[in-house]
């Protein structure tokens, strides 16, 4: 860190590279930790739950095999399992579930190496305005070495994917996000159509595991070779976009099955695409969607990719995306081959209406003067993030343009 400073070098850790902004690019040191992973301790306690200290670096599929083999899990987890713990939780990662945040609200303790080189442990009890940059601060108050999570007993989820009406959705929204412990569904632009999941806990003795022909045919077949074909096909010829998307919409019939939790979040990602992810106050949701399919309509614009709606309780995390309200995120998607600024200039103005606030590894054009009216503490995070590094060792492009005002080039 002081070589760095001393070579008037900025500093970035990156974790899988995972994130479609420029969260983890420098012009400087790009420090890789992906040999700071691993269980470094587990302190079990009385309810059930434990303190698990992983290394930074932790991919996080090593991470829940590292959980299960000690029967222990992620309280939730998002939809895929590439990201190191760091990386997850620096952007704000999450899952679905009404009554579960993000994966930093399950973070209880960091290790932090600091601006001045000194390694800090820092908690709720010790130094709590650095521990809310550090576990959720695009890592701009420093290099994280080792996170300890508050995981769960290990369980199993019932996985119900079935095709719905967006109507029906719509109509019966609150009981589908309240009445399940992880809902979410997919609607298929163009189209009435979605697909809906319904994740709910059930006892560890229920085995239902699903047919992996049928596995294979659903999230090989159909959801990667099948759904890459129809996104060439609607790249090459726009106008058939609306009845691809009704028969991809159709191609995905109801299943259910059961799995440890972990293999239920998770689903193989293989198509490449561009993401823009905005968090909203959950009772937005319906307008927000109706503005979209409005703008589709009007603007003639083609999108073969589903969009993707989840849930969080409010949290108090600073630079949550979910801070201080019930959370609905709208996800939208383009082909990496097909243009995607005309639609996400379109979803973010939208979004911008209901004071949506962007994922922060996902696409946006947001800056800092709109942070500041979006988060009730973003002054706070701007001050702790000047005391703690107050040469700007750690920020990068995005970070400067997310906290405003450019630290002085070390
Ligand atoms: C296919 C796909 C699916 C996704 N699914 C979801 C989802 O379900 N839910 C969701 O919310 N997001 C999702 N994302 C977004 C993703 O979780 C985030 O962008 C996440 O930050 C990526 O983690 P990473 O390890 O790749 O971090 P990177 O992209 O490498 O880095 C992210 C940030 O963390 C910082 N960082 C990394 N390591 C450290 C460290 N040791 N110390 C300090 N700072 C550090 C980097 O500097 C950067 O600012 C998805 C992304 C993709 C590509």
């Amino acid at each position: 860190m002081q070589g760095a400073a001393r070579d008037a070098l900025r500093v970035r850790a990156v974790g899988g590279g995972h994130s479609f902004t420029p969260a983890a690019v420098t012009e400087g040191v790009h420090l890789h930790l992906d040999h700071l992973a691993g269980l470094e301790s587990l302190e079990r306690r009385p309810d059930g739950t434990a303190y698990a200290t992983v290394g930074a670096g932790t991919r996080l599929h090593t991470l829940n095999s590292l959980l299960a083999a000690h029967g222990l899990a992620m309280r939730n987890l998002g939809d895929i399992d590439q990201q190191t713990v760091a990386g997850a939780i620096s952007t704000g990662t999450h899952g679905t579930g009404a009554r579960l945040g993000g994966l930093a609200t399950q973070v209880v303790g960091v290790r932090l190496v600091t601006a001045t080189g000194d390694v800090v442990d820092v908690s709720r009890d010790e130094q709590p305005e650095l521990f809310a940059m550090a576990r959720l601060g695009l890592g701009s108050v420093g290099v994280l070495a080792a996170v300890t999570l508050e995981v769960v007993p290990a369980f199993r989820l019932e996985a119900r994917e079935e095709p719905w009406s967006l109507d029906a959705v719509l109509e019966g929204l609150d009981d589908l996000v309240d009445g399940n412990d992880h809902f979410e569904f997919y609607w298929f632009p163009h189209t009435r159509r979605t697909l809906t999941k319904r994740n709910n806990r059930v006892a560890a003795d229920v085995v239902e595991p699903l047919n992996p022909v049928r596995a294979w045919i659903d999230d090989e077949l159909l959801s990667n070779g099948l759904f890459g074909l129809t996104n060439r096909l609607a790249t090459l010829v726009p106008a058939t976009t609306p009845r691809i998307n009704a028969i991809a919409a159709r191609a995905l019939s109801a299943r259910r099955y059961v799995a440890p939790s972990h293999e239920v979040f998770v689903s193989p990602r293989r198509i490449v695409f561009r993401e823009m992810e905005y968090a909203i106050p959950r009772r937005e949701l319906p307008a927000v969607l109706g503005e979209i399919e409005a703008w589709l309509r009007s603007s003639g614009e083609r999108v073969p990719f589903p969009l993707e709606i989840r849930f969080a309780a409010a949290d108090d995390l600073w630079l949550s995306t979910a801070h201080g309200r019930e959370t609905a995120y709208v996800a939208a998607h383009q082909y990496v081959k097909m243009p995607f600024r005309r639609y996400f200039d379109a979803v973010e103005a939208i979004m911008r209406q209901v004071d949506g606030r962007p994922h922060w590894g996902k696409m946006h054009w947001l800056d800092s003067e709109r942070f500041a009216e979006l988060y009730p503490r973003f002054a706070d995070a701007q001050r702790v993030r000047a005391t703690a590094d107050p040469d700007g060792l750690f920020g990068n492009p995005y970070t400067d343009h997310v906290f405003g005002a450019r630290h002085p080039q070390v």
